[in-house]
């Protein structure tokens, strides 16, 4: 498609209006996107939601809407990026290549705040526009940079070496302690993640799962130690979303997630605006997780950035 660009008062309403009727078009489908999968856990089926879950791992320097939008056009991209980040990086988008529209946040001062130091009004977000990204497997050139640093190459020694990485990533301590009049295989009180030794040591793959779950809990149901979050849900809502977490996460690490939060998942039962408030929470806790997975990677070796 040739682009021609807007010159006289005419054609820049033309296009001004052509790019609302987009972004409203996709702002629908999202919507409709979150209302099927709602739907599906209401009649008892979470696979859907499940690949959405993995998929959104990839893509989470992303707001939620956009791992939506991403997923929906280009369900087997692993990287996306705007025409001129893709030159950056050594690639170039391939002729006749399909854009995939994702939302950009449209920011104007916000006159009822306090102005900074500056003497500035801090930006508010008035509204959304379309931009266009193109997915990895529509560009060419250098090579990309692989994902296989994440993945447990199998083994219990392996699993127990990424165990003890992510202990000391985690921003709280994670402690083993033993108790064995305790059912709980972890549990956490927002300052620290403990793991309970008989119930998690002998199998590695586990212990990781219950990490993950707790590291969630602190990330998203606590203010600080001892503090739970004044936005937090409700207990079973609480479990589910530190579930679902553990589950995107052990899986982005090449861990079998238990079936267990397909379960769960079900419970949801069919409340669209649940599911998405917690769809949102549950992408924060993977997104504030795998950020600090990365600066820990990024001190061992640099970590190549292909989204925008
Ligand atoms: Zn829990």
């Amino acid at each position: 498609m040739t682009y021609k660009k807007p010159t006289t008062a005419a054609e820049k309403e033309a296009a001004r209006e052509a790019s609302q009727q987009i972004t409203a078009e996709l702002m629908e489908q999202i919507t409709g996107c979150v209302n099927v999968l709602a739907e599906k856990l209401a009649q008892g089926a979470s696979e859907e939601l499940l690949t959405f879950m993995r998929f959104s791992a990839r893509f989470h320097a992303y707001s939620g809407n956009n791992q939506m939008l991403i997923w929906m056009q280009a369900p087997e991209a692993r990287y996306v990026a705007g025409f001129q980040e893709w030159k950056r990086q050594g690639r170039s988008v391939k002729k006749g290549a399909k854009a995939v529209r994702v939302l950009a946040p449209v920011t104007a001062p916000d006159r009822d705040a306090q102005p900074g130091p500056d003497g500035r009004h801090p930006l508010k977000v008035v509204g959304f526009r379309y931009v266009s990204v193109f997915a990895d497997h529509d560009t060419d050139g250098e090579p990309l940079p692989g994902d296989d640093f994440m993945t447990v190459q199998g083994g219990d020694e392996q699993t127990r070496d990424l165990l003890h990485g992510l202990s000391s990533a985690a921003h709280v301590p994670v402690e083993w302690v033993t108790a064995e009049d305790r059912s709980a295989h972890g549990w956490t009180d927002g300052g620290a993640i403990y793991l309970n030794r008989p119930r998690c040591e002998a199998q590695p793959a586990h212990a990781v799962r219950v990490l993950f779950h707790e590291w969630a809990h602190v990330v998203l149901h606590f203010q600080s130690a001892g503090k739970r979050a004044e936005d937090a849900p409700d207990r079973q809502t609480r479990e589910l979303e530190a579930d679902a977490a553990a589950y995107v996460l052990s899986s982005v690490h090449g861990i079998e997630a238990a079936a267990q939060v397909a379960d769960y998942l079900t419970t949801w039962g069919g409340n669209p605006e649940k599911l998405r408030a917690s769809l949102g929470r549950i992408g924060r806790a993977v997104s504030q997780i795998m950020k600090s997975l990365e600066q820990q990677a990024a001190q061992r070796q640099p970590m190549p950035q292909a989204a925008d």
